[in-house]
């Protein structure tokens, strides 16, 4: 990070990656908040008229004059962090290591601009799912990011009895929303707790490279496979009554379904509803 402010211009100018101006808007950058060197989250400003499902993505963009392919528009699929209550818009993102945009969006700064498609996407929702009782939501990373716009929203809390929320990272310091995670058990929405048991969620962190004293240390497929997560959750899975999602690392994402699908869960398609819903997130 070379500490520079670099505000986004908006140019009308044809180059690549332009998308037509009607299916955009410009947006402000209101907060940031870094959890370590290379894990941040953002918030920007919502027109009141900006509509999503919890679990969906928006795409972001950037305008950058200075790559080595010319001036181009820029954009990537975030997954929004906030719920669909929040006047503002939340994402959390890592810096890849010479990435095209996020190196640039880490050097962005309260009050620079960001464009956002009006149009949001994805099928991580909890409509694409059968009836059932228990929400398991597998995250790995950043991956994390949609589940607590889930975790935020009464539907979750009303449908099922309970809700497991499993983050798997590396180290310690990327357990990210840790506190978020805790608070929204005592959250109020339109002046209803979410949980009236705040049992009803439990927090399963997983830290796979380091110790931590009540966290899980194997990755999500093989403590699937050991019964270790169902254990530690002290809640059964099978796909009579468990709902899973599951986000992050596309290998994690990969292993873990195929994993569930030997074990008879059916991943959910466009009109017809299953057990398990999957997004790799990149
Ligand atoms: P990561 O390698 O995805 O690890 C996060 C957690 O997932 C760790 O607990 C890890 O366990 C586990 N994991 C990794 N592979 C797995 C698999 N096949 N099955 C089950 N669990 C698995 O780490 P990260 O820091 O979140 O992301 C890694 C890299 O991906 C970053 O350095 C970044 O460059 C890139 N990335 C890119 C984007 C993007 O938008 N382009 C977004 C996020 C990340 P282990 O410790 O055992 O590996």
């Amino acid at each position: 990070m070379d500490g520079t402010t670099s505000t986004p211009v908006i140019r009308p100018a044809k180059v690549p990656g332009e998308v037509p101006a009607s299916r955009y808007t410009r947006q402000t950058i209101t907060w940031i908040r870094r959890w370590n060197d290379h894990l941040f989250s953002f918030r920007i400003t919502r027109d009141a008229g900006y509509r999503f499902k919890p679990g969906q993505f928006a795409r972001l963009g950037l305008y950058r004059d200075d790559g080595p392919k010319g001036p181009r528009y820029i954009w990537r699929a975030y997954s929004i962090v906030s719920a669909d209550y929040d006047e503002f818009l939340e994402f959390y993102s890592i810096v890849v290591p010479d990435g095209d945009f996020t190196t640039r969006l880490a050097q962005l700064r309260e009050g620079d601009g960001i464009l956002i498609e009006k149009m949001n996407y994805g099928f991580l929702t909890l409509d694409r799912f059968e009836r059932g009782r228990d929400l398991w939501l597998l995250a790995s990373g950043t991956g994390i990011a949609p589940f607590i716009s889930i975790l935020a929203d009464l539907g979750a809390w009303e449908q099922y009895e309970r809700l497991v929320l499993v983050h798997s990272v590396r180290k310690v310091e990327e357990l990210a929303y840790r506190d978020t995670v805790e608070s929204l058990r005592g959250h109020e929405v339109f002046g209803e707790h979410l949980a009236a048991d705040p049992s009803k969620l439990v927090y399963v962190p997983i830290v796979t490279r380091e110790r931590l004293d009540g966290a899980l240390h194997a990755r999500i497929p093989a403590l699937l496979g050991s019964g270790a997560l169902e254990a530690h959750a002290g809640i059964k899975l099978d796909h009579e009554r468990s709902r899973v999602m599951i986000c992050g690392n596309p290998e994690m994402v990969d292993d873990t379904r195929h994993r569930l699908q030997n074990a008879g869960y059916r991943v959910s398609r466009r009109g017809e509803p299953g057990h398990m819903a999957v997004e790799n997130y990149w």
